[in-house]
């Protein structure tokens, strides 16, 4: 019976879908530093991570019983993967699990973000009985998505399931990608009819020189940010803009001063450059709508992600 750890936790469904094979799932949180002796004193075969545990050239060449590295959710910054397949170790993550969460976050921030509400959520309870008003004055003058552009910079799984959300509510979809030309949309409705639209990638000028809006959706690869004074420079006035890829995609400096200044209307960000203390600047910013790192962290999300891990885990042990 091989014995698993899922450090970060994993899903109810996951953890069934492991015991009903046999698998024995621990999911007692060890310490970093007791990592190494625990795999190895457990006999642990296979280590499931989130974003909370390292799995490093140190732990990897201690553990030779190891045989699966697991990650639920989509970045590896915090395994050493090339060394663990050297290694020949088994290096799975689970990309796809959670882009409808990503998407239905950027849309909860958008419509948040068009009527005000992450500073009215803000103001009510300190004056909303006395000056209720003023503050209805404050937080009139909001606008509607539909018919409105939405600029997609990252066409890749989340920007496309953002494009889905966005085609539904009748907005217009522009999309830049530095890699994929064009791609093919397909809604699903609830009586089983489709409809499939293709888009084609266009220049990052034209996004955000035609968008009311701009979400993010590209990977962190370089130290320069690719929205920084001069790409918010192009964006329309009064525009809004959205992070939920990773921090540093967007400087951070350069959109505060954005939002000073009136260039742009508001913000919103899930990520931040220097997570966990991100900027305090940004945590008081009056229009910033601002959520902790919680794109994939929806039940649902959860249960796909524990149960692809399993059937991966499955599939390797059933080889
Ligand atoms: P993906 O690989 O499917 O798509 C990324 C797309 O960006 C690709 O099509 C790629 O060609 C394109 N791209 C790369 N660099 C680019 C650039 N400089 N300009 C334009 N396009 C570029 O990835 P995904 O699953 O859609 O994830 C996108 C981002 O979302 C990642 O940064 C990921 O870390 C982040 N993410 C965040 C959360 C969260 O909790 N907020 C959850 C999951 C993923």
């Amino acid at each position: 019976m091989s014995k698993i750890l899922a450090n970060d936790g994993i899903s109810e469904s996951g953890k069934v879908a492991l015991e009903e094979k046999g698998f024995q799932v621990i999911t007692e949180k060890v310490d970093q530093e007791n990592l190494i002796e625990t795999i190895n004193k457990e006999g642990i075969e296979v280590l499931l991570v989130r974003s909370a545990t390292t799995a490093r050239k140190e732990l990897i060449d201690a553990c030779p019983n190891l045989k699966i590295i697991g990650r639920g959710g989509v970045g590896m910054d915090n395994i050493d993967v090339e060394y663990a397949k050297e290694k020949g170790l088994e290096v799975y993550n689970t990309p796809a699990a959670s882009s409808s969460s990503v998407a239905e976050l950027v849309f909860a921030h958008l419509f948040g973000m068009v009527r005000f509400l992450y500073e009215s959520n803000r103001q009510m309870p300190l004056e909303g009985d006395q000056n209720f008003k003023s503050l209805k004055k404050a937080f009139s003058g909001g606008s509607e998505l539909t018919g409105k552009t939405l600029g997609i910079i990252g066409f890749g799984r989340i920007g496309q399931e953002v494009a889905k959300r966005a085609i539904g509510l009748g907005m217009n979809v522009l999309a830049h990608d530095k890699y994929t030309s064009e791609a093919n949309i397909t809604l699903n409705f609830f009586n089983g009819d489709k409809k499939t639209f293709t888009i084609e990638s266009t220049s990052l000028k034209n996004v955000l020189r035609g968008s009311d809006f701009v979400t993010l959706h590209i990977p962190k690869l370089e130290d320069k940010a690719v929205i920084g004074a001069e790409e918010i420079g192009l964006m329309k006035d009064g525009a809004g803009i959205i992070n939920t890829a990773r921090g540093g995609v967007i400087d951070e400096d350069a959109l505060m001063f954005a939002l000073d200044k009136g260039k742009l209307a508001y913000a919103a960000l899930d990520v931040f450059t220097n997570e966990p203390n991100p900027s305090i600047h940004l945590m008081m910013h009056n229009k910033i709508s601002l959520t902790p790192h919680i794109g994939a962290a929806t039940l649902e999300a959860q249960d796909r992600i524990g149960e692809e891990l399993a059937e991966k885990i499955i599939a390797y042990f059933n080889k």
